[in-house]
């Protein structure tokens, strides 16, 4: 009998995935580049005859019911390309390909186009959940043609997490919009680990509370509006002690941060499309200043930090302050995945979006909830902030943020995330910016014109020369 689909790529990722497509009742053929790893899938994980080795691509795609279905669970990049090479010369006008991992959209748009000259279906599907929710099953965000997908979309649905509002899984858009939002989604989850690493900071030194005392709060706030993925794992890390020193793991983790590629792609995306995703940047760059780590022990002696303190704060103020981050964050993806969508015709609907991110992915918060009512209210409402219940959501917030914010600055404590969503928020509700001065000064040194308040046109003036 031939096998339902098809994986390639026996990673941590790929060999969930295909634990959890044949619990749902599918047979798979797996095949990976090096044959030691699927041997050894197959002798320590696979108890199903669901899933079936090859140890050649032909073998590999002979064992496949046409039209094929398979997925690459492999390396994001070259990788990509170099299997998709090798599977062609097998494959037949109709079969599909499904790439799973971090693609990068423009690639996916790319290859897109090449299988499509060769009559191949392709598909760009945004995996989240980490190897914990392939397993168990994740949040999907498959893009590409309505074809390719409905030849898959049993299969996903059933794989998928599941809320009470359905499989998180669905059909997001045309060519790459299912790798777009998935990036989105990663640029999100920067900015909002960012700003849950910079209230710890805030705790642990600004207040003094021990890392098992931040670990109760953050338990505490995981059962309020905070409620998250992420702060359930951050309550439970702080609890996590390691077994050779009994000291809690945390402390002894070396605190450089590493990045894949996600969050830079977002910020480039956005600073491309012209959509102000200050707090996902500026999570970028934390990540980056904090491996410079000898220039920062260096320097840290050099500069003493002679400030003066703001007030305290309290652990509500902080939870307020984070809860504002976490709306911010969602609010500066959501309104670059719009603006992707009606630059490149993805055709994305938002609610949606939002839905299939309530399960399975890393992201996924109670939040999401308020986000899809404003969203239902008006689907306008691109920075989810065009609304009363935002509004007051916000205003309830704002000086507790403010004041997290300020007492950050004055003990020199670095939060670029939480700052990035203030100024996000400040720049978006301010009727007037210094930007006239920008005009000027670029009128001053290039004639690059500027338009006036008082009247319509284009001007320019012979400003005086410098002496
Ligand atoms: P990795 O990204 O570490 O990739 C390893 C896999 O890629 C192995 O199967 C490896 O085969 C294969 N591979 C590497 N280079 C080539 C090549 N040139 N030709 C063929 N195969 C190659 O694995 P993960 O499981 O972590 O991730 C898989 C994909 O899913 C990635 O794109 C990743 O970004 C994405 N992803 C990962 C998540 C995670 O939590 N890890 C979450 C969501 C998405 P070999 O054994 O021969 O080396």
């Amino acid at each position: 009998m031939k096998a339902d689909v098809g994986l390639v790529g026996l990673a941590v990722m790929g060999q969930n995935l295909v634990l959890n497509i044949a619990r749902k009742g599918y047979t798979v053929a797996v095949y990976n580049r090096t044959a030691e790893r699927t041997k050894r899938f197959i002798e320590e994980r696979v108890k199903s005859e669901k899933i079936v080795p090859a140890y050649s691509i032909e073998d590999f795609v002979n064992s496949l019911s046409k039209p094929r279905k398979i997925i690459l669970m492999v390396k994001a990049g070259k990788p990509v390309d170099d299997m998709i090479g090798e599977l062609l010369p097998y494959l037949e006008k109709g079969d599909l390909i499904i790439d799973g991992g971090n693609s990068h959209y423009a690639d996916t748009d790319r290859r897109l186009k090449e299988l499509a000259k060769e009559g191949i279906l392709y598909l760009g599907m945004g995996v989240s959940g980490g190897e914990y929710g392939a397993l168990h099953g994740p949040s999907l965000m498959p893009g590409g043609t309505r074809d390719a997908y409905a030849l898959v979309e049993r299969i996903l649905m059933d794989i998928a997490a599941r809320t009470e509002d359905g499989p998180c899984c669905t059909y997001v858009g045309d060519g790459s919009a299912g790798h777009f939002v998935k990036m989105v989604h990663n640029g999100i989850e920067y900015s909002i680990m960012q700003s849950i690493a910079e209230i710890y900071d805030l705790m642990r030194k600004g207040l003094n509370l021990s890392t098992e005392q931040i670990g109760s709060i953050f338990e505490d706030w995981n059962n309020g509006e905070l409620s998250s993925f992420l702060m359930e794992i951050s309550s439970k890390i702080m609890r996590w002690n390691d077994e050779e020193t009994g000291k809690p793991l945390v402390e002894l983790i070396l605190d450089k941060a590493e990045q894949k590629g996600t969050g830079k792609w977002s910020t480039q995306a956005a600073l491309d499309l012209g959509v102000p995703t200050f707090s996902m940047a500026a999570s970028v760059f934390a990540r980056v200043v904090s491996y410079y780590k000898e220039e920062r022990q260096r320097l840290s002696k050099l500069y003493h930090k002679h400030l003066t303190l703001s007030e305290s704060v309290t652990i509500e103020e902080l939870e307020k302050a984070l809860s504002l981050a976490y709306f911010l964050s969602y609010s500066q993806g959501i309104w670059l995945i719009h603006e992707a969508s009606k630059t490149f015709n993805y055709g994305i609907d938002l609610l949606e979006v939002l839905r299939i991110w309530k399960g399975g992915c890393i992201i996924r918060s109670k939040m999401l909830d308020f986000l899809i009512e404003l969203l239902k209210d008006s689907q306008d409402n691109l920075t989810f902030l065009n609304d009363e219940k935002a509004q007051k959501f916000v205003e309830e917030r704002l000086d507790s943020a403010v004041k997290v914010s300020n007492f950050a600055r004055s003990l020199a404590i670095p939060s670029p995330a939480i700052n990035g969503c203030l100024d996000y928020l400040f720049s978006l509700t301010t009727d007037s910016l210094p930007a006239n001065l920008i005009q000027a000064q670029r009128d001053f040194f290039g004639a690059h014109t500027f338009e006036r308040i008082d009247k319509p046109g284009t001007f320019h003036v012979e400003w005086q020369p410098l002496d």
